[in-house]
């Protein structure tokens, strides 16, 4: 099923997202994952590429996994700058012989060395190229700005010609103040970017690493929410409770707001994905 179809559903849609198992890591364990991901009755699983140490062929035999053995709509990560036009062009071959109907259009992060030329510079390179299928194709935005963009003006103007390429909704970088997420969506629609933009939510259940992403993505932590890390950071059980917790109070918050999509980070953990469809009971699967 495509996200678009989903999307255009009259009614709250959560999704959850994977990754795939290092190249030298087994792949039974994530199997297991999101086979638990999957019976919380999510509206789609995404699978990253590449991201973390991931063999990129696993995306596509997880995605597959996604949808034939779960029956859950797979969404597979692409991402471009390090790859050939024939590489994306193989690429592209499995995930149809896979049966993947979506994929997230993206850029990916530069190689500490660069390696000089390449076939695709921006993920709107990758849209242009892939648009003439009939693949439903989702792209990256960033609330608070993509950390290699001075301004979220510049930003946003970067966004719209990547929408203009031909992409048909958005999941955004996470972001911990539902404010910024408002913000930004009315500064993309007087941009004239009117396509679905699916609020990214991450539960944070490591206090110990969040400073460190936050600062990397350019994520502002809320002093509210810095109070919960800096009182249960050192304390995995607390954490969980406060991190599940903090998520499904953004979520409620979201949809009682309008938002119709919400795709939860939730890093092949099905514990924390069961805890907060357990909160959503009546809001969302009602
Ligand atoms: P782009 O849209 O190309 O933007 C990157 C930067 O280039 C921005 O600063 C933008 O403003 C600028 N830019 C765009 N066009 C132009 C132009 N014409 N001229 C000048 N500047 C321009 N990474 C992985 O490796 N694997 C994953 O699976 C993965 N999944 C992700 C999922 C989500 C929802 C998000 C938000 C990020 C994900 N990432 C993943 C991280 C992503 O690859 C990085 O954030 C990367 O740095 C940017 O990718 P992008 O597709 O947003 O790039």
């Amino acid at each position: 099923m495509k996200i678009s179809d989903i999307l255009s559903r009259d009614k709250c849609s959560v999704s959850f997202e994977v990754f795939p198992p290092r190249r030298d890591a087994p792949m039974e364990p994530v199997l297991e994952a999101v086979k638990a991901l999957a019976e919380e009755t999510p509206s789609f699983i995404s699978v990253t590429y590449g991201a973390g140490g991931g063999g990129n062929t696993n995306t596509v035999a997880l995605a597959e996994h996604v949808q034939k053995t779960c029956g859950v709509p797979a969404l597979a990560h692409l991402t471009c700058l390090t790859s050939s036009r024939e590489r994306i062009a193989t690429e592209i071959q499995s995930l149809r012989k896979a049966g993947i109907e979506n994929i997230l259009c993206l850029r990916g992060d530069a190689p500490a060395v660069d390696g000089g030329k390449r076939d695709f510079a921006h993920a709107a390179d990758l849209v242009r190229s892939l648009r003439p299928s009939a693949f439903c194709l989702g792209g990256a935005c960033y609330p608070e700005c993509h950390p290699e963009c001075e301004h979220l003006q510049s930003d946003i103007e970067h966004l719209k010609a990547k929408v203009d390429a031909g992409l048909d909704f958005l999941t955004t970088q996470m972001f911990f103040d539902n404010n910024v997420y408002f913000r930004y969506l009315a500064r993309l629609r007087s941009a004239g970017i009117t396509i679905p933009v699916i609020a990214g939510i991450m539960p944070v259940t490591n206090g110990s690493q969040i400073s460190r992403i936050c600062r990397l993505s350019g994520t502002v932590l809320p002093p509210r929410f810095r109070a919960i890390v800096d009182r249960f950071g050192d304390d995995p059980c607390a954490m969980l409770s406060a991190g599940v917790a903090y998520a499904t109070e953004q979520i409620v918050d979201l949809f009682a707001d309008g938002v119709k999509a919400v795709h939860v980070y939730t890093m092949n953990k099905p514990e924390v994905a069961r805890r907060i469809m357990a909160n959503l009971k009546g809001i969302v699967n009602g």
